[in-house]
């Protein structure tokens, strides 16, 4: 479980995030007590784009002064996402045609320090900047591209296509019971979680069925299926809704897989009982075939 101190890294992390999301008070500064509209005029004028642009940098300066080596490397992902954390922010309640986008921002920057902040709770010894998983593959960052472009493209030629209100909130319903199910997953596992599946078993590792362990063999992957899913119905993109549903079924289908094979190593007979009577969570994903 959770050691009882955030180790260094954690801490850092949590300062440069909430550094880079103070972007979000320049706007308040800036016309504070105005109308709403203070938000629009603030992102689309010269000066708004001037103030953003100088926050980042006067911060980015302070962390590189303060933090050397290893640790700035921490920090300047962590503050990077906390400012399109804070961005998001400020596009979401912003009078304009790109909530959604906002929301988006917002769910995909805090998926990524999340994962990086509850790794350094749960299993500090694993902790690196991959943590983060920003690098996670070409195929992650590809398909990141795509939505990004598929939403453009689809906001110019077809708008009213992206002013679906009530398929995007289902979107971001699905994100947030995605991520809350990954990291109460995480949270549950504790130490025997990891990013990078394991092949030898470590002494302490044990084999984990309570919590939202009881209700699937593969809670973490469970949420992520459905958040990644969550992200392409929110920004209303068809293309990139087949191909995410399709692709993410198809590494979690492997990767469950591969994964099981290790754990009747690791756990045998436990293993094998415990897989009888849970069902993974993925939509006809089964797991490891057993002849016996
Ligand atoms: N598939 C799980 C865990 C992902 S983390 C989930 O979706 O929540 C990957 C690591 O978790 C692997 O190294 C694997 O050995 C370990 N693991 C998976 N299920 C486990 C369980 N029930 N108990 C203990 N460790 C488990």
């Amino acid at each position: 479980m959770a050691g009882s101190k955030l180790v260094l890294e954690g801490r850092i992390s949590i300062t440069s995030f909430l550094l880079g999301l103070g972007v979000i008070i320049i706007p308040l500064l800036v016309k504070f007590g105005s109308h709403v509209d203070w938000i629009f005029d603030y992102l689309t004028g010269v000066n708004g784009k001037i103030a953003i642009a100088l926050y980042i940098t006067v911060i980015n300066g302070f962390l590189l002064i303060i933090y050397k080596g290893p640790l700035y490397k921490v920090a300047v992902r962590a503050c990077f996402l906390g400012f399109v954390f804070g961005c998001g922010l400020i596009i979401s309640f912003a009078d304009t045609t790109w909530t959604h986008f906002g929301w988006y921002l917002c769910s995909l920057t805090f998926f990524h320090y999340s994962e990086y902040l509850v790794t350094a709770i749960i299993n500090p010894r694993s902790l690196s900047l991959d943590s983060f998983l920003l690098n996670h593959s070409v195929e992650y960052t590809v398909a990141a591209i795509s939505s990004w472009m598929e939403f453009i493209v689809e906001k110019l030629l077809v708008p009213e296509l992206k002013q679906m209100n009530w398929v995007c909130f289902v979107g971001l319903i699905m994100v947030l019971c995605g991520e809350g199910l990954r990291k109460s997953a995480m949270l549950t596992a504790g130490s025997n979680f990891n990013h990078i599946v394991q092949n030898e078993k470590a002494q302490s590792h044990v084999l984990v069925t309570n919590g939202v362990y009881s209700f699937f063999r593969h809670p973490s992957y469970v949420g992520w299926f459905y958040w990644s899913i969550g992200t392409q119905i929110m920004l209303c993109n068809p293309l990139c809704l087949l191909a995410y549903t399709l692709a993410s079924w198809r590494f979690f289908k492997e990767r469950v897989e591969e994964e099981e094979i290790s754990l009747i190593h690791f756990f045998g007979e436990d293993y094998i009982e415990y897989k009888k009577k849970v069902p993974t969570g993925l939509p006809f994903i089964s797991g490891i075939r057993i002849n016996s």
